[in-house]
């Protein structure tokens, strides 16, 4: 059996390896490193892709997050409702930037931002919600953009999990994660549905006037040359990574389905099983399993993780501590029992390895060294 990894990017690599190697070629032959031609081409396939208007790519995930809120204007004392039970990254630009982070509680079924939770939370100073697309499937947009009318709030989809999933609304419209809301971004660490080989991200929007204002923030507040109208970053999706993800994005629909295929594998394998929660979707949306996770209800999800480990299983906790627990964001606004359904995950919550290229061979050894420890 081929060794299991957590992510085989060597794999899927070696598939695409001629396509990739001669787009990095292209780069290194015309020495056209920053906003090449591949970095501008890479944005009209993805705004393509998408269906959006406005696709401005930048360094990666965390920077298209807080370049977002910087175009949005949001200011000191601001209040950003979040997700207690995502990836720190999320939380910590609101911090940067000294807007005020209040953390929600989730849904037990999607893990993604909980509908009552976020009512409660929105006060006179809330300013902004930043949904979270958790581990591939796109949160309730539909309860959250009526929320954000209502109370006349900015909608930022974290969307670092979730791209190419879909979504659609009662109406019958369909949109893909990350083109709902006000602005949408997105990550391109290499471990993400549509990785590149080294850091890079990108912040999608149909809105003209934000995405003019965000070209300028992402190049140092230019909007004409030397001329700095705002206090912008700097912060570039270079022309490699952007050669590697022109290549790999037609494989995207191909990749999601792969991911789909071994979550049907290992759904199937544990559904009879008393002690495992299988994830759910939910029926607005498609999911595109960034992470299968499942829950370990029998207390031994601990002995879990270390027993796949010994078995040669990579596994992981994600997350292993909420991030109303963690000293960065602990604030006294916060109760324990504010958050009942992160706080269970964070103690049941295990990851499978989940990418394009696992084999039946792999998956049925996983899930037979599951079921014989669970059982
Ligand atoms: C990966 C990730 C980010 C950050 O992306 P980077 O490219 O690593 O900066 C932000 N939010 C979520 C939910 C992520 O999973």
């Amino acid at each position: 059996m081929k060794k299991i990894q957590m992510v085989d990017l060597q794999s899927q690599y070696q598939k695409i390896k001629e396509e990739v190697n001669t787009s990095i070629e292209q780069v290194l032959n015309t020495s056209a490193y920053i906003n090449g031609p591949l970095v501008h081409e890479f944005q009209a396939d993805l705004e393509k892709y998408l269906s959006v208007k406005h696709v401005i790519p930048c360094a990666n995930g965390t920077d298209a997050l807080q370049i977002a809120m910087m175009g949005l204007g949001l200011e000191q004392g601001d209040e950003v409702i979040t997700a207690d039970f995502t990836f720190a990254a999320t939380v910590e630009v609101i911090g940067l930037l000294k807007l005020t982070p209040v953390l929600v509680d989730v849904d037990v079924e999607t893990f993604n931002i909980d509908i009552e939770a976020l009512k409660r939370s929105i006060t006179p100073k809330t300013k902004a919600i930043v949904p979270v697309h958790l581990f591939g499937q796109v949160a309730n947009m539909e309860a959250v953009l009526e929320i954000a009318k209502r109370h006349n709030l900015f909608v930022i989809e974290d969307n670092a999990q979730a791209i190419g999933a879909n979504y659609t609304f009662k109406d019958g419209t369909i949109k893909k994660a990350g083109t709902i809301g006000n602005v949408g971004t997105t990550s391109f660490f290499p471990s993400k549905n549509l990785g590149c080989y080294g850091d890079g991200g990108a912040i999608f929007t149909n809105d003209d006037d934000l995405a003019h204002i965000i070209r300028g923030i992402v190049n140092h507040g230019m909007y004409k040359r030397y001329y700095h109208d705002v206090v912008g970053v700097n912060s570039r999706l270079d022309a490699i990574q952007a050669g590697v993800l022109k290549t790999k994005l037609p494989l995207l629909d191909a990749y999601c389905d792969a991911r789909r295929a071994a979550a049907d594998f290992y759904s199937n394998a544990f559904a009879d099983n008393k002690n495992i929660i299988t994830p759910k979707t939910a029926d607005s949306t498609t999911h595109v399993f960034h992470q299968y996770t499942l829950q370990i209800t029998n207390g031994k999800r601990d002995e879990l993780h270390k027993h796949l480990l010994d078995q040669g299983i990579p596994n992981a906790i994600y997350y292993p501590v909420a991030l109303h627990s963690q000293k960065a964001y602990a604030d006294t606004r916060y109760n324990e029992s504010d958050f009942p359904v992160t706080n269970e995950l964070i103690k049941t919550v295990i990851s499978l390895p989940m990418h394009t290229e696992l084999d039946e061979e792999q998956l049925t050894f996983i899930t037979k060294t599951i079921l014989e420890f669970v059982n």
